[in-house]
């Protein structure tokens, strides 16, 4: 029989509760939808009002290890499944995961706390594309026939080919919860993989949505798997797991270099944490840099990996951008994130309003003059802009992951370029400038595995490479580079003057 926690709310109630009906869902494993070996389940909480959204099995090692030997049987039916065939159920689950956007949209709003606006834009205009350009991208995918350094180059073949790896373990965040599992989901099935999701404890009925997609859908039973449960047992039997043949995982940058000291000899696919710059050149247009800073600092409460996490301001035009940035932020309105008018909503856990706390209060303590916010409600963080702030300030040394814009300032390329680069991280840069040199200067000079030029850090092109340099994460997403990671290169060499015609 399987038991509930049915603890009392973690979060505050500042809204009434919707009359949704509870979720009470299984997990995934295997074609079926079952209850975790132990039969423990765990609730989950919305951080936007505190209502009960409803419950899922706290799933053990033993269930990964069930998924495991379920998905080495699947792969072996989606390998030999042809490249059209794998294609036809992608189109099929993008039909229905359209014809079910708005419900979806709905759960996803209440167990992240974005707004239902970034809610449907993550399944609609992100998580949703996936399937269409897996299915396509897989079609145009290409090896390579490579010429021979051997005396007899006549009679030689070599075929560079990619062969699908096997089972592949994807862990992710829950600020992404459906966009960020599907985008390994879909290319690894077009290539010919079997999958085991394990999502976020905040956020797991987005993968359990998606898993009802692909099921209904009529992928092979095994092929996709979602294990629910605490990172600690489950993520890491994922990933220790000789079963599993890579793992696509994507999270803070700690749990990051721990699974690499667990995972042995198998690919890791790391997407990390950030805490990138958003460089304002004295020739920029400002309102256009103060239109990108809304969206880098405050888009989902600031909780965006690639988020503008530092907002380094030539000191030209310091003032100007300052007072512009401010009157623009004030029309930002936080609230509930069920309701259409919200642009803002809650962060998504304790252990993230501690963390953004903990900023603000640093903040304080080293003199940063607070133009705006600066406090923290419950689960709700004013929207914050802290001027005067230098590379010794936690928020410019680590990722705050809140929605604060820290304002800091330079007076030339080499400063510029060193505060940029002052950090562990590399994820996303964007800048400013209205000059050409200067945008290769900046493009080129900013660490970083993505660099934007006039353009807001929270922007990323489907169809490029997408992933982070130093601490920010190994290998590449989205498109052909994901195929890469998802794909084993095999080596084909004939001699063709010893086989038969
Ligand atoms: P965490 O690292 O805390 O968790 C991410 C996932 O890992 C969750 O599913 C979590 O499970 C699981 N996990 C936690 N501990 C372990 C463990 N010991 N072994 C295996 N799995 C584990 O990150 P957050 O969820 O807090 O996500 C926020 C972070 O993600 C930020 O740093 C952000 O920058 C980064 N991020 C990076 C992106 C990128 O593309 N570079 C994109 C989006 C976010 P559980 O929830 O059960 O603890």
């Amino acid at each position: 029989m399987a038991t509930t926690a049915q603890e009392k709310s973690p979060y505050p109630t500042p809204y009434p509760a919707p009359d949704d009906p509870p979720l009470e869902k299984k997990m995934f494993i295997g074609g079926e939808w079952v209850e975790s070996a132990s039969g423990e389940r765990f609730d989950v909480y919305s951080p936007g009002d505190g209502s009960r959204i409803g419950s899922v099995p706290k799933g053990t090692k033993e269930d990964v290890q069930k998924a495991i030997e379920a998905a080495k049987k699947a792969h072996k039916a989606m390998a030999s499944l042809s490249i059209p065939a794998r294609a036809k159920l992608l189109y099929r689950a993008s039909e229905i995961s359209a014809s079910r956007l708005e419900h979806d949209a709905r759960v996803l709003c209440r167990e992240c706390g974005k707004t239902i606006t970034e809610a449907r834009d993550e399944i609609g205009s992100y998580s949703n594309p996936h399937f269409i350009e897996a299915a396509e991208g897989i079609k145009r995918y290409r090896g390579k026939i490579n010429p021979s350094i051997q005396e007899d180059t006549l009679n030689k073949r070599i075929l560079v080919m990619r062969q699908p790896m096997g089972v592949i373990g994807v862990i992710s965040p829950w600020n992404w919860p459906h966009d960020i599992p599907n985008i390994a989901w879909t290319h690894a099935l077009a290539a010919g993989n079997a999958v085991i999701v394990k999502p976020a404890s905040t956020t797991p009925f987005s993968a359990l949505m998606l898993a009802e997609i692909y099921e209904e859908a009529g992928f092979p039973p095994g092929a996709v798997n979602v294990v629910t449960g605490p990172g600690s047992t489950v993520g890491s039997e994922l990933v220790s797991n000789p079963g599993t043949n890579a793992i696509h995982f994507t999270g803070e940058t700690t749990t990051g270099e721990y699974l690499t000291q667990i995972a042995g000899i198998k690919r890791l696919m790391l997407e990390l944490g950030g805490n990138g710059p958003l460089v304002v050149w004295e020739d920029a247009n400002i309102e256009e840099a103060v239109e990108a800073t809304i969206v880098g600092c405050f888009y989902l409460a600031g909780q965006v990996c690639t988020a503008s996490e530092r907002i380094l301001v030539h000191e030209a035009v310091h003032d100007e951008y300052v007072e512009k940035l401010v009157k623009r932020a004030k029309k930002v309105k936080v609230g509930n994130p069920l309701d259409e008018g919200t642009d803002m909503g809650p962060l998504n856990n304790p252990a993230n309003v501690a963390k953004v706390q903990s900023h603000y209060d640093d903040a304080r303590e080293r003199g940063g003059r607070f133009l705006m916010g600066g406090n923290i409600d419950g689960m709700y963080s004013d929207v914050t802009i802290v001027d005067g702030v230098t590379s010794d300030f936690l928020m410019a040394r680590d990722e705050t992951f809140g929605p604060v814009a820290p304002i800091m300032t330079f007076k030339d390329m080499d400063e510029c370029l060193r505060i940029a680069n002052e950090t562990p991280y590399g994820l996303q840069g964007a800048a400013f400038t209205s000059d050409l040199r200067t945008a290769f200067l900046l493009g080129e000079g900013i660490e970083c595995g993505t660099v934007l030029i006039n353009e807001t850090n929270n922007c990323w092109d489907q169809l490029s490479p997408f992933g982070g340099i130093k601490k920010s994460g190994l290998g590449r997403e989205l498109s052909d580079w994901c195929f890469d990671e998802l794909t084993e290169i095999k080596q084909l060499n004939i001699d063709i003057s010893k086989v038969r015609r």
